[in-house]
């Protein structure tokens, strides 16, 4: 009785030890996923970047990457995989930009200051 107790207590502990480790690459994944997805609302109280003022006409930024007209874009490349993307401050699809002085850039957006992270 006491034996089977032992050995139950120690796959409970196999499967919350493994269960542990798999956790951070959930988060990972799932935070990829939220990076990937476009976002349809900013999210509130947020300053955004505009492409018609400030920073973001300077940098040429567009909400859809795919509508950029600047010859320096390459297709595929966007905000949420470049480097001045804050990713971990990253809200409803929306980060902070260090190019655009902080404010809110959507993942899909892309400026010329791309600069792809690596
Ligand atoms: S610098 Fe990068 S994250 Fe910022 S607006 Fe340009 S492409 Fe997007």
């Amino acid at each position: 009785m006491e034996e089977k107790n032992t050995l139950s207590r120690r796959s409970f502990f196999k499967f919350a030890l493994a269960g542990a480790a798999i956790v951070p690459f959930v988060m990972k994944a799932t935070k990829s996923f939220a990076a990937d997805a476009c976002p349809t609302t900013a999210p509130a109280g947020k300053a955004l970047a505009s492409p018609t003022e400030g920073m973001g006409k300077t940098l040429k930024y567009v909400t859809d990457s795919t509508k950029a007209k600047d010859p320096k874009y390459k297709a595929g490349s966007k905000c949420g995989s470049c480097k001045f993307f804050n990713a971990a401050k990253a809200e409803g699809g929306y980060a902070p930009c260090t190019m655009m002085g902080m404010k809110y850039v959507t993942n899909c957006g892309w400026c010329t200051s791309f600069n792809a992270k690596v």
